[in-house]
């Protein structure tokens, strides 16, 4: 079951030349959720061929401008091709009258429900499927503001190809010893579940915006296949990074350390600094599996 995230735009307050500001999708088996929307992200999600028809659920961090200024123009042409499935929209409060305003100064009567709803400090689930669930994880930031934690609900459970293989398993067996039935061979004999499959943890992605350093969440993202983690400045700026409520690439890597998650992909860079390897190199001296992400690259959970 895929479970993956791109990376539409790593750029903090400033889009550059060649980098555009936060917004990143998440695909999990046939579904698609996008994170953060800054201006530009629906010319990212064509360029990267991203099927965003599929989308009904997107999850905003906070309400500074390069985190949801692509949403009037994303709502809009979604309106123009004739969108007719519901969009959910989940933000902190104040996102719903500026929504409002937009329509109603231009007049548009959407062709689809849009809702809007308002996140709030909470340990619940505000999203879930049969497969995932997705809660709100509190930053430290100027305004309120929200990573969220993707979790899978299940391990997965796959037939072993050798054993399809060895054992003659026809098509029509394989969802019942997926459930934890033995098989039994057209001959008598029979073979136990436990053999025939190999068993994974339910996979887990924390994305974590805009936050001035500190430890709070890391009980709640502990372990965490994949975490994001904004990482606007470097360590020489460390006063800038706390005077404006952001973390340097060396405190992200501390939050990793801190939290015993497996791999950290950097991001929200400022355009202040010539590299984005210059983040990644801080990062690994203190937390080895740490990566600068990409515009357009596509990472695997777990
Ligand atoms: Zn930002």
């Amino acid at each position: 079951m895929d479970f993956s995230v791109t990376v539409l735009g790593n750029s903090a307050a400033l889009p550059t030349r060649n980098r555009n500001t936060t917004a990143q999708v998440v695909t999990h088996n046939n579904s698609i959720f996008l994170l953060d929307c800054g201006e530009g992200t629906q010319n990212r999600i064509r360029e990267y061929g991203i099927r965003f028809s599929k989308a009904s659920h997107i999850f905003i961090s906070h309400l500074h401008g390069d985190h949801y200024y692509g949403l009037p123009g994303l709502i809009t042409s979604l309106h123009l091709y004739k969108r007719e499935q519901p969009l959910t929209i989940y933000a902190p409060p104040g996102l719903k009258p500026i929504i409002e305003l937009n329509l109603n100064v231009s007049q548009t009567r959407l062709s689809y429900p849009l809702h809007i709803v308002e996140v709030h400090e909470s340990d619940l689930a505000i999203y879930e499927d049969d497969f995932i669930e997705i809660k709100p994880i509190t930053m430290r930031h100027r305004i309120p503001c929200f990573g969220y934690l993707f979790s899978e609900k299940k391990e997965r459970v796959n037939i072993l190809t050798d054993a399809l293989r060895d054992y003659k398993i026809p098509f029509d067996q394989i969802e019942s010893i997926k459930s934890g039935k033995d098989f039994t061979h057209a001959q008598g004999y029979t073979i136990p579940h436990e053999k025939l499959v190999v068993k994974r943890t339910a996979r887990r992605y924390a994305f974590c915006s805009d936050t001035l350093f500190n430890l709070d969440y890391c009980k709640q993202i502990q372990g965490v296949d994949l975490l994001y983690h904004e990482s606007t400045f470097l360590e020489a700026d460390a006063e800038k990074a706390t005077e404006r409520y952001h973390c340097t690439a060396k405190q992200a890597a501390t939050v990793a350390l801190h939290a015993g998650v497996n791999k950290l992909l950097l991001g929200h860079f400022s355009s202040r600094y010539p590299s984005e390897m210059l983040f990644e190199q801080e990062a690994k001296a203190v937390f080895e599996h740490s990566i600068a992400s990409v515009e357009g690259a596509c990472y695997e959970i777990g």
